[in-house]
C-alpha cells in the first residue's frame, strides 16, 4: 500500500472507530482508545450502555466477533475522588502511592479494579475476565450477546428471581471472602449480571478481608441481598449466620 493510500484508510479507521458519537470522549481518552483498540484488534466502539456515578460502559466488538467491556472512569470527579480516598485509605496494597492529582487516583481506582477482578477470576469468582487497564480505562470480556449486556438482577421479571440464585450469590461471597480474601463492599442488585449464571460486576471498591471496615462492609452486602431477596418473597438465610458459615466475624 503506498503511503498517501495508508493515511487514507487510517483516517477511515479513526472515523470508523465509534459506531455513536460520544461528546464527553475528550482527547487524551480517545487516543487511549485508539491504542487499546491496536492491541486488542478492536474494530468499533458501540454507544454507552451505561453511565453511572464513576465511569461509563461500552461494548467493544473485535474483528474476529467478540465482545469487550471498556469502562472508561471519569477523570475529574469530586464523588470519584472522595469514593477513591475512603476506600483505599488502609488498604496495604496502595499505601505506597502518593497521588497527587485526580488524575492519577482515577488511574489507580481502574488499575485497583483490575488487580480485584484478576484476583477474583483467579479465585473461581464469577466475574467477568479482565483484559488490560491502561491509565482510566479497564477492558474486561463482556457479559452478553452480539453487545447487548445481560441484565442486571434488579432488572429481572419477578418469577426468574429464584431461591437458587440467592444460594448461588451466597457461594460467591464465600468464595471472595474465603478464597479471594476479598469484601465486595457495594455489593447488591445493581451490582450482579444474570446471564448464564450470576456474574458480580464493579469491584473498584472491595477490600482485603484483613481490613478494618471488612466486617462492616460484609455484612452490609449480605444485608442488601437479604433484603433484595426477601422483597421478591424468598426466605433468606439470618445475616449473622451467614457470617459465622463464612467463618469471619
Ligand atoms: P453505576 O454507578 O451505574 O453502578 P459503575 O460506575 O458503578 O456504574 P459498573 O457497575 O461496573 O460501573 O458498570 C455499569 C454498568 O455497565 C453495569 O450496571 C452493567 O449494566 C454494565 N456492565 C459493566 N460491566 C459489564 C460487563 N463486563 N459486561 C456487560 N455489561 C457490563
Ligand atoms: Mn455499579
Amino acid at each position: 500500500m503506498s503511503e498517501k493510500k495508508k493515511k487514507i484508510e487510517k483516517r477511515r479507521k479513526d472515523a470508523d472507530l465509534f459506531k455513536v458519537v460520544d461528546s464527553t470522549i475528550d482527547p487524551r481518552t480517545y487516543l487511549l482508545l485508539q491504542d487499546i483498540a491496536r492491541k486488542l484488534r478492536i474494530d468499533y466502539y458501540l454507544g454507552a450502555i451505561s453511565s453511572g456515578k464513576e465511569a461509563k460502559v461500552y461494548p467493544a466488538k473485535t474483528y474476529d466477533g467478540n465482545f469487550y467491556a471498556v469502562k472508561i472512569y471519569y477523570v475529574s470527579t469530586s464523588a470519584s475522588k472522595k469514593a477513591i480516598q475512603k476506600y483505599t485509605f488502609g488498604d496495604k496494597r496502595f499505601e505506597n502511592i502518593k497521588a497527587s492529582n485526580t488524575k492519577k487516583l482515577i488511574s489507580i481506582w481502574a488499575r485497583k479494579e483490575f488487580k480485584n477482578l484478576s484476583i477474583l477470576y483467579e479465585s473461581g469468582v464469577n466475574v467477568p475476565k479482565p483484559i488490560l487497564v491502561q491509565e482510566h480505562i479497564l477492558v474486561m470480556n463482556f457479559i452478553g450477546e452480539n453487545g447487548v449486556r445481560a441484565p442486571l438482577l434488579k432488572e429481572l421479571p419477578d418469577e426468574e428471581i429464584t431461591k437458587d440464585m440467592y444460594e448461588e450469590i451466597l457461594s460467591q461471597i464465600d468464595l471472595m471472602v474465603n478464597k479471594a480474601k476479598l469484601v465486595h463492599g457495594d455489593l447488591s442488585e445493581y451490582n450482579i449480571i444474570v446471564y448464564d449464571k450470576i456474574y458480580i460486576i464493579d469491584v473498584s471498591q472491595s477490600i482485603s478481608i484483613e481490613s478494618e471496615n471488612a466486617p462492616e462492609l460484609l455484612r452490609r452486602d449480605i444485608e442488601n441481598i437479604n433484603r433484595f431477596f426477601e422483597s421478591k418473597g424468598i426466605e433468606v438465610n439470618d445475616t449473622e449466620e451467614i457470617l459465622k458459615r463464612f467463618n469471619i466475624i
